[in-house]
């Protein structure tokens, strides 16, 4: 049996998607009227008669027959007819907040989005901007609710949470004095996304609790434990000690169990644990950064001397958009922005040609941009823009431009954007061949995948790696939170076979460059060393490389 609440969402649905393939708008508005009027009903719209719904406003013959009928079929015919001409995704974009039919309409029909992913992604690259009806504020509203509505399902990207952390510290600081307080478990490990926190401190439990109900959180306390929902939403767990034992928790509960099982950490081991560091070098084994205990294998690619990446050492920054494709800012103001951050050049990559959806750079606009960034070069100098493109992957895995045309950039982001769903096979032939073109640079986000949202097409890694080996190929870190493609778990792999990975923030705005903080906590997870980073390469060195492989190349 259906109840009200069930009801209301139909007649509702109906009127959206009635509207949405603007069918009859008497009609649709009466639905609308019906439904906000009948939210007002308590009684089971099933106990009543038809002479008590009818008295309702709005309620007319077809709203009555469409109540009966979901009551006892749980649909009716208008609305399964809606249904059935609407792609699945583009019912789920009229679920968003802030977006109405109209809206829906235009995106689906006029922009050529039908899901939710996709909206977030053309979000992300300002494609919505230029719309008619949409502007800066609709479309960060957009991001806002999808990030909502994700955040719903209970699970949380780090950058998301990370200034949320921040700020419940920095309150912590500002009500207690000499006390302790860590972040520990997923957070601390530096997870892309995780569906709770654990933080660790020495403030005094009752007076914890006493702070937290003073913001009316309502929280339960086992133990020396404190749980709430974070934020009204987030499942939070605070693990209240003294400060002698206070490492000790923070180590036990920021490695996993594999990694705890791996390095044989025992009862005993707690009896005499003093600091992460003296407990490594008990044991007779390497530090193990917190980010990188999961119990994969740390403790093998973690040798003496070993210098992971750090995001104080990234030199240059490459793959960018400005506004000649769907980017926000000018090509100078990317540069300017980028030199006031002290890195030494900048590796411009607007969409390409075929990238119709995002403006892509046909070949007049290629040389126009080109002939700007000499200008800017000149006056800029010693800080240098290198001229790159982010060249679509097609179907057949070739390239947007021809050989002499691509052969004008000193550099080339190779990333798949169009018909994402693919097999395995079709997936790795398509990359192969773009691996394989001597133009390709850099392997754009290997995947395609966005985090909680989207998860890629498939691809079988080590093929993907070894053939980037075999043909002097970067891998692309893509650092933009959401994506954080290639993922961490194989950069061990493109490690050992020589393969260098690129930390990039595919920026659409020059704000976009501090993504790539969060690329370097995934690359540090993954162990990345700074020598196979190719960004840490200051500006001679990051030219060497471009010339040594074109010579090799024979481009
Ligand atoms: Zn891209
Ligand atoms: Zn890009």
């Amino acid at each position: 049996m259906q109840d009200n609440a069930a009801v209301l969402s139909k007649l509702n649905l109906y009127a959206k998607l009635s509207e949405l393939h603007d069918e009859n708008p008497f009609k649709y508005k009466s639905f609308i009227t019906a439904a906000f009027n009948l939210k007002k009903i308590k009684e089971p719209f099933n106990d009543l008669d038809e002479n008590s719904l009818s008295a309702v406003p709005g309620v007319g013959k077809s709203v009555l027959e469409a109540i009966r009928n979901i009551l006892s079929t749980g649909s009716f015919k208008a609305l399964d007819a809606c249904v059935e001409k609407t792609p699945i995704g583009v019912v789920d974009l009229l679920n968003i907040k802030g977006l109405g039919p109209k809206k829906v309409k235009i995106i689906w029909e006029e922009i050529g989005i039908d899901n939710v992913s996709d909206l977030l992604d053309a979000c992300r690259q300002n494609r919505l901007v230029e719309t008619k009806g949409f502007g800066l504020k609709t479309q960060a509203e957009i991001i806002k609710s999808i990030e909502f509505s994700f955040s719903a399902k209970g699970n949380w990207h780090y950058a998301r949470l990370l200034d949320l952390c921040n700020a419940f510290k920095a309150d912590l600081k500002s009500t207690f004095t000499g006390f302790q307080v860590e972040f520990s478990g997923d957070f601390r490990r530096c997870m892309p996304t995780m569906n709770h926190l654990i933080c660790v401190t020495t403030i005094d439990l009752l007076e914890l609790v006493e702070y937290l109900e003073a913001q009316e959180t309502e929280v339960e306390v086992n133990d020396d434990e404190i749980s709430f929902l974070f934020e009204g939403q987030i499942p939070f767990t605070m693990i209240c000690t003294d400060s002698l034992t206070f490492n000790r928790v923070l180590f036990e509960t920021t490695g996993n169990s594999e990694h705890l099982k791996l390095i044989g950490y025992q009862q005993e081991d707690s009896l005499s644990f003093t600091s992460e560091e003296d407990f490594y070098k008990k044991k007779e084994l390497p530090f193990i950064i917190p980010e990188q205990r999961e119990g994969l294998n740390e403790l093998e690619y973690n040798i003496i001397d070993q210098h992971f990446i750090e995001y104080g050492q990234l030199k240059g920054v490459l793959h960018n958009h400005t506004n000649y494709s769907d980017g926000l800012n000018t090509l100078k103001e990317m540069a300017d922005y980028a030199k006031s951050q002290n890195y030494q050049y900048l590796g411009v990559c607007d969409h390409s040609k075929s990238a119709g959806y995002a403006r892509g750079l046909d070949e007049d606009r290629v040389f126009q941009q080109m002939h700007e960034i000499d200008e800017l070069n000149a006056k800029m100098s010693p800080f240098k823009i290198f001229k790159g493109i982010e060249s679509d992957i097609l179907s057949d895995g070739s390239l947007d431009y021809s050989d002499d045309v691509l052969s004008k950039f000193d550099f080339i982001v190779a990333s798949v954007h169009s018909n994402l769903t693919m097999s395995e096979d079709k997936a790795n032939e398509r990359l192969l061949k773009a691996i394989e073109n001597p133009y390709t640079t850099i392997l754009g986000h290997p995947t395609g995948r966005l985090l909680l949202m989207r998860s890629g097409y498939p691809i079988d890694h080590r093929r993907i790696i070894d053939a980037c080996a075999a043909n002097g190929v970067v891998i692309e870190l893509n650092a933009h939170p959401y994506r954080l493609d290639i993922d961490w778990k194989w950069i061990q792999y493109a490690q050992t076979k020589g393969v260098k990975i690129s930390i990039n923030p595919d920026a659409h705005e020059k704000m976009g460059y501090h993504d790539m903080y969060f690329g370097t906590l995934a690359a540090r997870k993954g162990g990345l060393l700074t020598k196979n980073t190719l960004n840490s390469l200051n500006l001679q060195e990051f030219e060497d490389f471009l010339s040594k492989r074109r010579s090799l190349k024979n481009i």
